[in-house]
């Protein structure tokens, strides 16, 4: 007889991309490429291809509520990803979600695809701000993301805010911004900072922010400490870059084998 046993559980709460480069699809590849198994919960459905988003559909609050509320009293949770949200409905059920689990939680506040389209209403942006941003661990903001979250210029005063009222630890990304190369920052509220820098490739990706925030919280989910588990997972993503797919007209996708 076979005794069968688990890796480390990550739920992911994360909208779908029916083109499977950012969304539930990257979280589910990413967490599986640590050696982790994702627990997929979708907050919303989505219209979109690699150039830009068309449509956000939030899944009913019930239909959320139960899936989660299932899941929780069946498996044991080692860390939460959350990505894409749905509606401000979602905010308290996720709330009591991280509260029963109490495990690392990395949050992605996503706001706009990288084509432009908006992925969150101002109300959005301020749930994830007021109300999420507090409960999580650390948070994976891009710079632009950063800028709307705190309403401040430069990633080190949108930092000061945003750790001020929210999180213990950011790592506000710079994929988006015109530097020569890609300037990560982490900053822990007790003051210490990380500059993390990466070569910049040359073409536009699509599912980038989703497969860092997932493999972060699997590497969590392995025990990791955050300053091992924050280098693993950058370099995972750089090299998922370095072999990205073209499946579509628009931005490649991670190669998250
Ligand atoms: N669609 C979903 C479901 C997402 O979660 C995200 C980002 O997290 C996007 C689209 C946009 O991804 P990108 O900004 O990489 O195009």
């Amino acid at each position: 007889m076979t005794t069968a046993s688990s890796p480390p559980l990550v739920l992911c709460i994360s909208g779908h991309d029916p083109g499977g480069g950012a969304g539930l699809q990257a979280d589910i590849e990413a967490v599986g490429a640590q050696g982790a198994h994702a627990l997929g919960v979708i907050t919303a459905l989505t219209v979109q291809d690699t150039r830009n988003v068309r449509r956000v559909e939030p899944v009913a609050i019930d239909i959320f509520a139960d899936q989660l509320e299932l899941l929780l009293a069946d498996s044991r949770i080692a860390a939460i990803k959350l990505g894409l949200l749905g509606s401000t409905a979602q905010v308290p059920v996720i709330l009591d979600a991280i509260a029963r689990c109490r495990v690392p939680v990395v949050l992605d506040p996503v706001l706009r695809a990288g084509g432009g389209g908006t992925l969150a209403a101002d109300a959005t942006a301020r749930a994830i701000a007021d109300r999420l941003l507090p409960a999580a661990t650390i948070a994976t903001p891009n710079a632009d993301e950063a800028r709307r979250l705190s309403g401040e210029p430069t990633p080190a005063a949108a930092a000061a805010r945003l750790l001020a009222t929210g999180c213990e630890q950011l790592l506000i990304t710079g994929g988006d911004e015109a530097t020569t190369e890609v300037e990560n920052r982490w900053y822990h509220r007790d003051g210490r900072e990380i500059l993390f820098r990466w070569p910049r490739l040359p073409q536009g990706f699509h599912g980038a922010g989703c497969t860092l925030a997932s493999a972060l919280a699997a590497r969590l989910a392995l025990g990791e400490a955050m300053n091992v588990a924050l280098d693993r997972a950058q370099r995972y993503v750089h090299t998922c870059l370095e072999r990205a797919l073209q499946p579509g007209r628009g931005r490649a996708i991670p190669g998250r084998w």
